[in-house]
């Protein structure tokens, strides 16, 4: 069995560390000691540091929303998987559909950026997802498949299983327009299936496939039903302790 995960991408929220204190505080609270379903939240990286102390004894994982592929050097503005590790984090999201569209990062770019991070020993959120474009054309399938190849371009089947992959439909992001738990499995069936032909039906069991994409409380249990679906990557509703925790409760 697969454990359920949900994560928090808190993308450029809270705006002061004090607010960023107080909504981790709430999570602690509310998810205390249980161990049942897997959690982390992904904080701006200028709160990270404080937050692991917030999370100290908890079993709430921190990652970082972003890094860079290279260990130090000439990057302005860019951290690294090192330092990410070095202020306590976790976890790491890699090639979220704001950089991939916004910001121009290539699935080559992702796929150093992954090993980057394995290599340090992080468990990275992998983000895929199609355009709404995209999906009208029928390319979702093509479109998903590329992402896979290209992000996970010469990894292992060991390293696999510790990847987690968020899917994450673009035109769901942000929108309140989220897939249907049919839409979703469907994807993540697929994703599932690529996985198994690349890697091994075993490996591609173990690997966790999160649902990313106006995630909530009222949406999120029929989400977590479907057999693929093995978490959430929650943007909007992750801002808010009580949501976020009505998403954790529902994957309890
Ligand atoms: C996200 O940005 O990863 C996300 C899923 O956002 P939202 O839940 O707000 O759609």
């Amino acid at each position: 069995m697969r454990p359920l995960f949900i994560a928090g991408n808190w993308k450029m929220n809270p705006t002061t560390e004090a607010d960023a204190v107080s909504l981790a505080e709430a999570v602690k609270e509310g998810v205390g000691q249980d161990h049942a379903v897997r959690v982390a939240v992904c904080p701006p990286s200028v709160f990270l540091h404080r937050l692991d102390t917030v999370l100290s004894n908890s079993p709430i994982g921190l990652g970082g929303q972003n890094m860079h592929p290279e260990p130090s050097g000439a990057y302005t503005g860019e951290l690294s998987a090192g330092m990410l590790v070095d202020v306590g984090c976790t976890h790491v999201i890699l090639g979220h559909s704001e950089r991939r569209h916004g910001l121009g990062e290539t699935d080559a770019f992702v796929n150093k950026k992954l090993l980057a991070a394995l290599k340090a020993g992080l468990i990275p959120i992998v983000c895929i997802g199609e355009t709404l474009e995209e999906r009208e054309q029928g390319q979702t399938e093509a479109v998903v498949g590329d992402q896979l190849d290209g992000s996970l371009a010469g990894l292992d089947g060991d390293q696999m299983a510790g990847v987690v992959l968020a899917y994450e439909p673009v035109w769901a992001i942000g929108t309140g327009r989220t897939a249907t738990p049919e839409q979703a499995q469907q994807v993540h069936a697929f994703i599932r299936s690529r996985l198994s032909e690349r890697f091994s039906e075993a490996i591609a069991s173990r690997v966790v496939i999160q649902y990313g994409g106006s995630v909530k409380p009222e949406n999120a249990r029929d989400l977590l039903a479907r057999p693929d679906i093995d978490g959430a990557l929650v943007g909007g509703a992750s801002l808010k302790a009580a949501d976020f925790l009505g998403i954790v409760e529902a994957a309890r």
